[in-house]
């Protein structure tokens, strides 16, 4: 029989889970508070539970924690973790420090379906989706490997998370909870390559985080070429949602995310059609020079050429991070610790 996975549960199922033991609804808030606010991993170590929860609980149940498999710190603190899922699957996180705040940037998929042509991930395709509980214990391996308070949350790593949508609610659900994680809203980012109707169910669902557009480029020639989803929601059906997001959620700011690749989209003219589709929207507009990996078709460009890119869109008033790359000396591409890593086990197994 499969357990059931305690750390993978929203309050709700807890509060399911508590009935089904026979036990009264307050111990659901204690459960909640040992695994989400403490972390524990360990059943055995939850005080003041009913002998019969505790019983039913090790019958059961257990918790996850996905083994560490391989880890590389860069000079400024960036931390790349590869964990191991049950299945032998395994995915990369991230943590970031900044401004003396840890991000953790989570992987929502052992791949990626989407195709992007300048993204190492893109290239094995897609094994399968994450499970929320699988999202959960890569917050769990951060906090037990970092000693720290993870302050946010990017859906940044391996994976489109809207192509798993309802893990990836379940999981944003569970770390937003006041109850458990706490994460605030505010402090929880999901990144998309732009899947249109799944937006609209982020607007339904209201879903508690914010949104990140890898819009990338300015016209669908450029777009269909790096992004084969623009082929089924080009620039101005996907900018539209961008723009009926904002209204629904009341004025919310959005992340739009650029990666900029020399010579394909990185012109004066691009910058000036990226001003022109961003108008008036209500965003910040992070810069992400391209990350080289082994094999790809892309160059960075000059700092020269990112500068005055960013000079441009900035001058009409639009707020513009270049976000270089944490820990480029270990990191360049998402992915490139899977990729290294299963190279080096090739070697050794030859
Ligand atoms: N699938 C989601 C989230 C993961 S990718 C998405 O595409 O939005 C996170 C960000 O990394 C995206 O903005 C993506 O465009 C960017 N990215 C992917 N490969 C990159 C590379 N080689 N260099 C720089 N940014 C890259
Ligand atoms: Fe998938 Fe995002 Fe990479 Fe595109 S950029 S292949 S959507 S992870």
């Amino acid at each position: 029989m499969n357990k059931i996975i305690l750390n993978g549960l929203t309050y709700e199922q807890l509060l399911e889970l508590c009935r089904q033991a026979g036990v009264k609804a307050v111990h659901a808030e204690r459960l909640v508070a040992s695994i989400y606010r403490r972390y524990n991993t360990d059943i055995a170590a939850i005080a003041d539970l009913p002998s019969a929860l505790r019983r039913y609980l090790t019958d059961k149940a257990c918790m996850f924690e996905p083994d560490c498999t391989a880890s590389q710190q860069a000079e400024d603190g960036t931390r790349k973790l590869l964990l191991k899922m049950t299945d032998g699957r395994e995915v990369e996180t991230v943590l970031i420090q900044a401004a003396g705040r840890l991000t953790q940037c989570i992987s929502t998929q052992v791949g990626c379906a989407a195709g992007c042509s300048f993204c190492l991930t893109a290239t094995a395709g897609l094994s399968r989706n994450l499970s929320a509980a699988e999202m959960v214990s890569e917050v769990f391996a951060g906090q037990r490997i970092s000693g720290r308070k993870v302050r946010n949350l990017v859906l940044m790593g391996m994976g489109e998370p809207l192509h798993n949508y309802d893990e990836v609610v379940r999981f944003v659900r569970i770390a937003t909870d006041p109850r458990g994680m706490a994460f605030s809203p505010n402090r929880v980012t999901l990144s998309t390559s732009g899947l249109v109707p799944a937006i609209y169910r982020m607007i339904e669902d209201e879903l508690p985080c914010n949104l990140a557009v890898s819009l990338n480029a300015t016209t669908d020639a450029v777009r269909s070429r790096i992004m084969p989803i623009n082929r089924k929601y080009p620039i101005a059906v996907l900018m539209q949602t961008v723009r009926d997001y904002i209204t629904a959620r009341g004025n919310k700011r959005v992340l739009i995310e650029y990666v900029m690749l020399a010579g394909v989209n990185d012109s004066l003219d691009d910058a000036a059609r990226l001003c022109e589709l961003l108008d008036g929207l209500d965003c910040t507009i992070n810069l992400l020079p391209f990350n080289p990996f082994d094999a790809a078709e892309f160059k960075r460009p000059d700092d020269a050429v990112v500068s005055v890119f960013r000079a441009m869109l900035a001058e009409v008033g639009n707020v513009v991070v270049v976000r270089e790359s944490k820990g480029r000396d270990i990191s360049a591409a998402c992915g490139q610790l899977k990729t290294e890593t299963a190279a080096r086990r090739r070697q050794s197994a030859a």
